[in-house]
């Protein structure tokens, strides 16, 4: 088998431009599509079908269906006109079957008047238009049939016209025509080569149809059956491959699993009791259950979903409080400088009162003062670390760390994530996020974390009003922002852009700010800030902002994920059209943290419809949970779960709405596989291991939902 292999590697590798009919030009077009080689040909798989196989007759033909039907043609084509050139023209012929007549037209194409000749007989499948006196089938495709043919099915010609075509997705200049008859001639090549990447005893227990069959089923599909079935092997496929690619990550890096147990301690609770406010009941509840974890001598690996303002990060303070309270070191890692340091501020703040030493570490620190602090933390001297990706750098040693925490987890890759808990023996794992996830893409990303979302909100918030509202609106808007500013309110201005840019149309942060500080808002204080700025620059603005001698802030994207300034009530955002769902959802999330009635104010200047359903969407709900939903629903999964997004494989055929009761049995089937064999070292599972290291090619570094 081992040289029957390496022959089919042969065949898959070769280069499209070695098929048939396939020149420079195709070959250009092709590689726009990303098909390379014939194997990319083969998992080029098709976005639809045409239903040409079940023959209708006249009679039956279905208003607005698109069908197949043979008719006989029974008068010459006729040349209408339409509009007021002689440009444009229609052609018509007339056609019939032993039950009825009907018209078949086309646009435009003049040179059909000398093809249809009376008496002969056609394959057509087109769209119908059906009226009370009239069959009409628009720009069908056609293809004249041998006189012998009485309708017998078994026709070899009608074979190939009949059946249920394929159409691909494509690009402009490339034909389906063309595609299918590369994707076949393909798969006339590879027939007999293509050995089955799911072992015999997988395929036997799940009932999964063979891959060669499912793999020409896809593309060319004998039957609607076969073609389901054929659907089902290769989204399992995809599903399976990925939750072991995943999980195989995950093996190479925490092999042994003894956790460390915590006790109970009383410091927590004494925190809880200190604190300005109560504690909601879904904070409790979730604190409890990473309580019980760390408790339990099993290695916590818990993710915790709460909506942008549920109150996370006192949860994360109480659950580093309790590994500090063992004696253990706890690190919070996070996406930004700013969101670092202003968890820097809140945490000693909270935690002024109490023997405990908070520090700091992110890429701003340099010399002397980064040296000291890693000597603290490798000496224990400092209890909890906060920081960015920095922590994971090599140069950083920890004392003992019993609890690694990312917040905004979103943000982080996989690998990442891994890497700071390597930093100490197993210690406990926490990840938190603010965006939701939707709970399929949740099992894809985290595997077997245990899941636990705050569902509450602490009381008194009020509901974020939210207004879709264009240019024409700007003065009543500016008044609105001056309103707000003279009760003593802060107001956040988010733009797309850093500066103006020439390609594309939309405001920019540094020329609004300008702007609003010298003619609309000069009397107020404006202050700007962007991912261009030093992180020195950076945290200073911030800082001003929170200590409210900032009014308006101007900035770009940077401040989405986790400030909190509860004085600040209005957030304006500019071009909303450029942002998507959750984005917005977030960007919203600044706001709404205090007591006082907050406002979203979104600027939309496109038409576009799926524009104007996501300010519909922004202005009717405040629920993450809803919005991350309608966000993948809008966008779709292909794009939504597109490998730009998330640094994954993309998946090419399954979809994660409607298999998710595959994607649970593949990440069973997977759980199993590397139970058994951690490495994939078993003869069985070569062909596995070969798979999933193409796959995930692609740095596995950057998985991430960014
Ligand atoms: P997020 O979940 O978005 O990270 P934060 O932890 O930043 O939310 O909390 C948002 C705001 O709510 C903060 O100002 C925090 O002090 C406040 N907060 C958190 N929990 C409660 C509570 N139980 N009652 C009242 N306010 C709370
Ligand atoms: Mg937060």
């Amino acid at each position: 088998m081992e040289g029957e292999i390496i022959k089919s590697e042969d065949i898959l590798s070769y280069p499209i431009s070695s098929l048939k009919g396939i020149g420079a030009v195709r070959e250009k077009l092709f590689k726009k599509l990303g098909i390379f080689t014939v194997r990319d040909l083969i998992n080029h798989f098709p976005r639809d079908y045409e239903d040409r196989s079940k023959l209708v007759k006249i009679k039956d033909l279905k208003d607005e269906e698109a069908a197949a039907f043979i008719g006989t043609v029974a008068s010459r084509v006729k040349v209408l006109h339409y509009g007021n050139t002689k440009y444009l023209t229609i052609q018509k012929v007339e056609v019939s079957d032993e039950t009825g007549k009907a018209s078949v037209i086309w646009f435009n194409q003049p040179y059909l008047k000398n093809v249809f000749k009376i008496r002969e007989k056609y394959f057509f499948y087109g769209r119908v238009k059906r009226s009370k006196n009239s069959i009409e089938i628009q720009n069908p495709i056609y293809e004249k049939i041998g006189e012998a043919l009485d309708q017998n099915t078994d026709h070899e010609q009608l074979k190939k016209i009949s059946r249920i075509m394929p159409v691909y997705p494509t690009t402009s200049g490339l034909t389906q025509t063309v595609i299918r008859t590369a994707v076949e001639e393909s798969l006339n090549l590879v027939e007999g080569y293509l050995y089955d990447p799911l072992p015999y005893y997988i395929r036997e227990k799940y009932k999964l149809a063979e891959y060669s069959f499912s793999i020409y089923n896809i593309h060319f599909p004998c039957n609607n059956e076969a073609l389901k079935t054929a659907r089902k092997r290769l989204a399992f496929q995809e599903l399976f491959l990925l939750q072991l690619g995943l999980l195989s990550v995950k093996m190479t890096f925490m092999e042994d699993k003894k956790g460390i147990i915590l006790s109970k301690g009383e410091l927590t609770q004494k925190l809880i009791n200190s604190l300005p406010y109560k504690l909601t009941n879904a904070q409790l509840r979730v604190f409890n259950e990473i309580s019980k974890d760390m408790e339990s001598g099993k290695v916590m690996n818990r993710l915790v979903q709460g909506d942008v303002g549920s109150g996370k990060t006192v949860v994360a303070v109480l659950s580093l409080v309790k590994a500090v309270e063992n004696g253990y070191q706890g690190v919070l890692m996070v996406p930004t400088s700013i969101l670092a340091e202003q968890h820097y501020q809140t945490i000693t703040n909270m935690l002024k009162d109490y023997n405990i030493k908070v520090g700091i570490l992110t890429g701003n620190l340099k010399g002397k003062e980064k040296t000291k602090i890693l000597q603290q933390i490798k000496r224990g001297e400092i209890d909890i670390i906060i920081g960015t990706h920095a922590l994971i750098q090599d140069a950083v040693e920890y004392h003992n760390v019993g609890l690694v925490i990312t917040d905004e987890q979103h943000r982080f890759g996989v690998r990442q994530r891994l890497l700071l808990s390597q930093k100490g023996e197993n210690p406990h794992m926490l990840v938190m996020t603010a965006t939701p996830i939707p709970r399929t893409l949740a099992l894809i990303l985290y595997g077997d974390l245990d899941i636990s979302i705050i569902n509450e909100m602490p009381p008194g918030r009020m509901k974020v009003k939210t207004y879709a509202v264009n240019n024409r609106m700007r003065e009543r808007i500016n008044n609105f922002i001056r309103k707000s500013v003279s009760e003593g309110r802060q107001v956040y201005i988010v733009c797309p852009l850093i500066e103006d840019s020439e390609n594309i149309d939309a405001k920019s942060s540094v020329t609004l700010a300008e702007d609003i500080a010298k003619k609309d808002f000069k009397d107020l204080r404006v202050g700007l800030l962007h991912g261009k700025l030093k992180p020195s620059e950076k945290e200073a603005i911030m800082k001003e902002f929170a200590e409210g001698k900032i009014d308006i802030l101007v900035s770009t994207s940077v401040i989405e994920v986790g400030i909190d300034v509860p004085n600040a009530t209005l957030m304006i955002i500019e071009n909303a059209e450029r942002f998507g769902l959750s984005q917005l959802h977030q960007l919203r999330g600044r706001v709404g943290r205090g007591k006082e009635q907050s406002y979203c104010i979104l600027y939309n200047e496109s038409n576009s419809k799926i524009a104007r359903e996501r300010m519909k969407v922004m202005v009717k709900s405040n629920d993450g949970f809803v919005i991350a939903d309608k966000d993948l629903r809008l966008r779709g999964p292909g794009e939504f779960f597109g490998t730009r997004q998330h640094g994954l494989p993309e998946l090419k055929i399954a979809n994660l709405y409607q298999d998710a009761e595959l994607l649970k049995e593949a990440q069973n089937v997977a759980k199993a596989v590397i139970e058994d064999d951690p490495k994939l070292m078993k003869e069985e599972n070569t062909l596995l291991k070969k798979m999933i290291d193409e796959m995930f090619r692609q740095k596995i570094d950057e998985v991430s939902m960014n």
